[in-house]
Parts: C-alpha cells; structure tokens; sequence
C-alpha cells in the first residue's frame, strides 16, 4: 500500500465515474459529459472522509462497445491498465439504468483476477425499481451498493464502506512534498488533455 490507499474508479463508460470522482473529491476536478469517454486521461483527486483519507483515481472507462464481444484487452485502454495496477481498492461502478451488459461482465471476470477488494456500485437509481441493482449480484463480487450519484444519495454511506476496511491512519504522515506533486502531475495531465 502506499501511504494513503489509492482507490480506482473503473466501469464503462458514461456509467457516472466522474461523477462519483467528483462527490468523494467535493470538486468539479473530473470532466462529466454525456459523450461517451471524454475523460481520456487519468483524473487523481484527495478524498476524506471522517479521520481516513484516501487517493481517488478516475479513469476514462472500458469498453464502448455494449455488445462485450471480444477480449477484455481489445478494448482497455493502457490508462485503465495502470489505474488498477496502481490501485489498492477497485470501486467497479456499474449503470443500474442500463442493467448488466456484456461489457460488465467481462468487467467482472477481468477484475476477480486480481485479487484486489473490488466493490460493485450500481449508479443511477433514482427512476429505476429498488430492486434493479440486485442483479449485479451475479458478478460474483459482493454486494452491489446503490447509488445515484448526480444526487448524492448513498455516496456517504460508500465511503463510510470503503474507508471501514481501510486501515488505520494515525500514524500515516503525509510526506509534505506529495500533495504539490499530485497537483503538479494533475496540471500536467489537464495541459496534455
Ligand atoms: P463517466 O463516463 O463514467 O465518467 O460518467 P459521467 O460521470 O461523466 O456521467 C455520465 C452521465 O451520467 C452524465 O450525464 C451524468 O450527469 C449522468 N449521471 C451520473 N450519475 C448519475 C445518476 O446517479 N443518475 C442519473 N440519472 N444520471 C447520472
Ligand atoms: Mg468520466
């Protein structure tokens, strides 16, 4: 682990990755747009909740086609490779609109190699039955959490998650150089954007 955990925001696109990135971080940092993979480059944000902090990673997304034909590799791209290798925590987050497509389960299966704690969040619930992110069950990764993330709601009670199974942080003293270095990698990756 790093000195705080990295926490990586994986799915396919247009799932509300930004969105979510932008609750944890309480900022407009993530570009959120309706196309589909506008955010090309990796967004890193600080986010606290409570007396645990952690790094949040965003990513552009996997896959753009919803037919989840073909391999896993023909379709990620190199900076969600390196997201989740960099990634001590993966938040799998999965359309609850759309329902499950093929692409998530590819997702899925992709992510059980790991050997990372992957949490699932089905997004976008407001309009759709209570009972719709059930069946993200059947991606064999746990309990998917609710989430309607362009309103806020269960944004808290993820992060109160996440940051449960987190360790202890008391003694974690921040190296004063790395928050001017992730604000200078981010300008960086906003200039080259
Ligand atoms: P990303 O491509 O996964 O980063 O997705 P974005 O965060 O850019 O969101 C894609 C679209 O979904 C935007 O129009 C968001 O406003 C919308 N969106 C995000 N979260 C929710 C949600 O909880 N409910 C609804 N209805 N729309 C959402
Ligand atoms: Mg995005």
């Amino acid at each position: 682990m790093s000195i705080k955990p990295v926490v990586a925001l994986i799915g396919r696109p247009n799932v509300g990755k930004s969105t979510l990135f932008n609750q944890f971080t309480k900022s407009r940092q993530a570009l959120v747009a309706d196309l589909s993979g506008l955010t090309r480059d990796r967004q890193y944000g600080d986010a606290t909740y409570e007396d645990k902090s952690f790094i949040v990673v965003d990513t552009g997304g996997i896959g753009e086609a919803d037919d989840g034909s073909g391999n896993i590799d023909d379709y990620m791209s190199e900076q969600s490779h390196t997201a989740i290798h960099e990634a001590d925590i993966i938040v799998f987050v999965v359309d609850a609109r759309a329902g499950m497509i093929g692409a998530d389960a590819e997702i899925g299966k992709f992510l059980h190699t790991l050997g990372k704690p992957v949490y699932v969040v089905a997004n976008k619930v407001d309009g759709v039955h209570d009972a719709a992110p059930a069946e993200f069950y059947a991606l064999g990764l746990g309990e998917p959490y609710p989430m309607a993330a362009s309103h806020g709601r269960g944004v808290g009670n993820l992060l109160e998650v996440l940051t449960a199974d987190m360790p202890e942080q008391e003694n974690i003293v921040e190296p004063r150089g790395l928050k001017l270095a992730l604000s200078v990698v981010q300008t960086w990756v906003n200039r080259r954007s």
